[in-house]
């Protein structure tokens, strides 16, 4: 589904991203580990075209996605992201946040998106939550609009950079559990994440970067209880 071959970017004389290689299938779910500054989220912003890269290439089903001139708009559709900041938009409802892209994108009306938008909210349990302003949700139900928002747009892959990050720790499950529903109902799904517990129960495929490489890589039972780097021993016991 997503193939990164060699992919290398810099910020100025920073090398950011050095040369990654990573193959994600449909299904799947890739959790990406690794120290603050390490590049997770530079490497979800580069598969989203949000940066573009320097060198290797970026597959989309097949279709290599980085190359220059590429209109990134019909790309990006196909890929959701969530950050760590929700940023819904305070004067909007749950809902008009949800229908603002599929309206401007696709030119349906309201009506038209209705049944799919409400099927979605009730999908992941914020049916009653439609017409509340962001300021009357927790920030728990913010970041499962946000995640509804993005599958608003029907996109094929979804990247998540730590959305769980700025979250008081009693609301950090409900968001888990919207990740834990995705991936039973066959999303593919690339996550930056600092919840091991949860990477290492449900993906399919950790990634542990360390200075803008993939140090090491593959299931969790391997990385979390085999890990074979010295690197991922010593990052892994900081942080579990
Ligand atoms: P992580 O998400 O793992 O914390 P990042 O991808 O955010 O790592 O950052 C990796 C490195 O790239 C850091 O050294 C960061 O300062 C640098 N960096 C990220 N974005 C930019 C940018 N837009 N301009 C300059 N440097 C950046
Ligand atoms: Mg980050």
């Amino acid at each position: 589904m997503l193939e990164l071959r060699d992919v290398a970017k810099s910020f100025g004389g920073n090398r950011v991203l050095n040369g990654i290689s990573l193959t994600v299938e449909r299904g799947e779910m890739v959790c990406l580990i690794g120290a603050s500054g390490s590049g997770k989220s530079t490497l979800l912003r580069c598969i989203n075209l949000l940066e573009p890269i320097d060198d290797g290439a970026v597959f989309l089903d097949g279709q290599d996605i980085s190359e220059p001139g590429l209109n990134p708009d019909p790309v990006r559709r196909r890929i959701g992201m969530v950050f760590q900041s929700y940023n819904l938009f305070p004067h909007m409802t749950a809902e008009e946040n949800v229908m603002l892209a599929p309206r401007r994108v696709h030119g349906k009306t309201r009506e038209a998106l209705r049944p799919q938008v409400t099927e979605l909210f009730t999908r992941f349990g914020l049916a009653d939550r439609m017409q509340h302003y962001p300021d009357q949700l927790s920030g728990g139900q913010q970041q499962r609009v946000a995640i509804v928002r993005a599958l608003a747009m029907r996109p094929e892959i979804m990247l998540f950079d730590e959305i769980t990050s700025a979250l008081d720790p009693e609301l950090v499950g409900e968001v888990l559990d919207v990740l834990r529903q995705l991936r039973s109902e066959g999303m593919t799904m690339v996550l930056a994440t600092h919840e091991m517990k949860f990477a290492a129960e449900l993906a399919d495929k950790i990634c542990f970067l360390d200075a803008g490489r993939i140090a090491e890589q593959g299931p969790p039972s391997q990385i979390f209880e085999a890990p074979q780097k010295a690197r991922t021993r010593a990052f892994l016991s900081r942080v579990l």
